[in-house]
């Protein structure tokens, strides 16, 4: 996972032209038809040649049309095993990021999910395709607009994006059953461990900007937190208001 300043614009942009260039796989989409394959592609190489074996997370990401949340001139390299930027600084995470947050937070249909750090909408489409409860948090204005916008577009109504600080949760939609922070956070956010259901999963990269982070899975037993997964991970920092 690769953090993607502003200031890095440039160098960016000539690598993504590069790595355009290098990527038949990715590189040569052009119609629907070559997005789907690019899709199942994928699927099969970047999620179940490895540890993603859930079949209703690997059934939402076979149907996410990921190619519609990242900007048109990057199109051709949205089912690339990267993140990408996706302007205001910010990033969509890799495929298989996703796919992993989404295995770790084991949502059930029914299930209230929070993700915090919108960006996008990928990440809540993909929850969107395992549950139609779906709460997604986003502080930059613009990039809420556009993601509710997107989300509309593509028929995931169920989403309800707003904008605001994540680090304090949604309290009057609490409590969940599961939560995704897709932004690092130094530490811990209280509120979220508050808005967390007993038996609840808290999906959330921890560490500092530009630093060493772990991705943790952290599931609420008895009121206490119980770490169960970790992954060393790159994101991008979680702002505070
Ligand atoms: N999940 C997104 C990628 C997120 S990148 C996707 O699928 O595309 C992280 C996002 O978190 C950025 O858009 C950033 O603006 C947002 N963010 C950072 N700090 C935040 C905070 N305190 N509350 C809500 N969103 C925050």
């Amino acid at each position: 996972m690769a953090n993607f300043s502003k200031k890095s614009g440039l160098p960016l942009i000539l690598g993504f032209a590069l790595l355009l260039a290098a990527a038949p796989d990715a590189g040569h989409c052009q119609t629907l038809r070559d997005y789907t394959e690019a899709r199942s592609n994928m699927v099969a190489r970047q999620l179940k040649a490895r540890d993603i074996t859930d079949p209703r997370v690997l059934a939402a990401m076979g149907q996410v049309p990921r190619q519609r949340f990242v900007p048109d001139y990057l199109a051709p390299l949205a089912y690339g095993d990267h993140p990408l930027p996706i302007g205001s600084g910010q990033t969509i995470s890799q495929p298989y990021i996703v796919a992993l947050m989404s295995q770790w937070a084991e949502v059930k249909p029914g299930d209230r999910v929070l993700e915090v750090g919108t960006g996008s909408g990928y990440q809540a489409a993909v929850l969107a395709e395992l549950t139609d409860q779906v709460f997604t948090m986003e502080l930059l204005t613009e990039l809420a607009q556009q993601a509710a916008e997107r989300l509309k577009t593509l028929g995931y109504y169920q989403v309800r994006v707003k904008t605001g600080d994540g680090y304090r949760g949604w309290p009057e939609e609490a409590p969940f059953d599961a939560i995704l922070v897709t932004a690092a956070a130094p530490q811990m956010p209280p509120a979220l461990t508050a808005q967390l259901k007993e038996g609840g999963r808290l999906v959330i990269p921890l560490g500092e900007a530009g630093g060493d982070q772990t991705l943790v899975r952290l599931r609420k037993v008895k009121g206490d937190l119980k770490e169960e997964e970790r992954l060393p991970v790159r994101f991008v920092p979680l702002v505070r208001e």
